[in-house]
């Protein structure tokens, strides 16, 4: 695979570099308002590095879900204004993804600017399941630009056509932040320090089934927190009360349990709500004793001083989704005292999913006390899982494309 710095090598001065960032940021939904620019930022180091070196440079990104056509509730423009503001230029926005007005703006760069091409699922072609479809854009995108760079780690398990067809069509480099992200993968899933500890959480068991069974031979401990844990519990025919579950996934999670042989770590108490609610009546339970009629919305403190035992000697920690419902100031305890515990680790300590990097910077945790946190949730889960990363395969000229 090459890299950003093989490009830099070959020259790229006046060259027109089209990069791939993931500049998904979460919006405030009256306002519109970018609530956390961390992927924004994330993006900087490649396209700083490509403007130093005098390229024209042509970012492609996505936001959001828009239903394949312009939608201005979609549109890049507030994402262009943060970009400039953080690279001190203007950052134009080209008002179609590869049109007349992207072919045009791109024309009039000069060397070290950046334009900025509207969101690319307004073309209903960047995520069609049909090769001629996405290909069709890709050549029109492939068509604005000399050489091609893949930095938009969080959409490179999608064979998308602004991910994987347009590589098949230029000189193709992996970014800086792909290539971190790479790096760090790797480390965790060949020959990691031990203790390997894994914490998981988040809402959906089902969603982390496939990143369990794939973990489970390789770490030393797996703790368990977040909506999921109640699938588990179930599992040891414990009652859950109104707490997620998801039925259909108990044998599985009996049977891993079981295969485990004690490597799995469930919470010993929950902090239950009558309701969903932040003003809902609260009370502490021990995890086997969850009433019928409440649900248990984080875990409660004795389980944060046991995860916390488990990962005071680890020399490599995974940490995947919130603990409790973090987002309600009453259930945000849990997975404050996890993040704490995860960023005191000596060694390699990552942070990966939407989720739970969020959580990090809304508790006000310091970002720099981690080893590494990940802008794409969905990406390092199915990395670690296994799966082939089609974004990242087609950028490896080993597999002959
Ligand atoms: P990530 O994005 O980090 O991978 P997920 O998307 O899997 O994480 O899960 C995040 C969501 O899980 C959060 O919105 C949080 O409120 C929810 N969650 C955590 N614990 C619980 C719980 N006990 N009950 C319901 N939802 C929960
Ligand atoms: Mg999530």
């Amino acid at each position: 695979m090459r890299s950003l710095d093989d490009l830099l090598t070959e020259g790229v001065s006046g060259r027109r570099v089209l990069v791939r960032s993931d500049l998904n940021v979460p919006l405030h939904k009256g306002t519109g308002e970018i609530t956390d620019d961390g992927r924004i930022r994330a993006s900087l180091p490649t396209v700083q590095a490509l403007r130093d070196a005098g390229a024209r440079v042509i970012v492609a990104a996505h936001l959001g879900r828009p239903k394949g056509t312009p939608d201005p509730q979609f549109s890049l423009a507030p994402v262009a204004a943060r970009l400039g503001e953080l690279l001190g230029t203007t950052v134009p926005l080209a008002a179609d993804v590869a049109g007349q007005d992207a072919a045009a703006k791109a024309a009039a760069l000069g060397n070290g600017d950046v334009l900025l091409l509207q969101n690319v699922r307004f073309e209903a072609a960047e995520t069609s399941k049909d090769d001629a479809e996405r290909g069709a854009l890709a050549d029109r995108l492939a068509g604005l630009a000399d050489v091609y760079v893949d930095d938009a780690f969080g959409a490179v398990h999608r064979k998308h056509a602004s991910v994987f067809d347009v590589a098949l069509r230029l000189p193709h480099y992996a970014g800086r932040l792909v290539a971190r992200e790479l790096d760090v993968l790797t480390r965790l899933s060949t020959d990691p320090d031990r203790p390997y500890v894994v914490v998981l959480g988040g809402s959906k068991v089902s969603d982390k089934l496939a990143v369990i069974e794939a973990l489970l031979p390789k770490v030393d401990r797996l703790l368990v927190g977040g909506g999921m844990c109640f699938t588990f519990l179930a599992a040891q025919d414990h009652g859950v009360g109104s707490s997620l579950l998801e039925a259909d996934q108990v044998d599985t999670c009996r049977r891993l349990l079981a295969e485990a042989g004690g490597r799995i770590v469930l919470p010993v108490d929950i902090l239950c709500a009558d309701r969903f609610a932040a003003d809902a009546e609260t009370s502490l339970t021990p995890a086997d004793a969850i009433p019928d009629d409440l649900m248990g919305l984080d875990i409660g403190p004795l389980t944060v001083d046991l995860f916390t035992a488990e990962l005071v000697d680890a020399r490599t920690v995974f940490w995947n989704g919130p603990m409790g419902v973090f987002e309600l100031a009453p259930f945000a305890a849990g997975t404050r005292g996890v993040a704490e515990a995860v960023s005191a680790v000596e060694g390699l300590s990552v942070v990966g999913g939407g989720d739970s990097a969020a959580a990090v910077r809304q508790l006000g945790l310091d970002e720099d006390a981690y080893g590494h946190i990940s802008t794409g949730g969905g990406a390092s889960l199915e990395y670690l899982e296994g799966r082939e990363l089609p974004g990242l395969t087609v950028l490896d000229d080993r597999s002959g494309s």
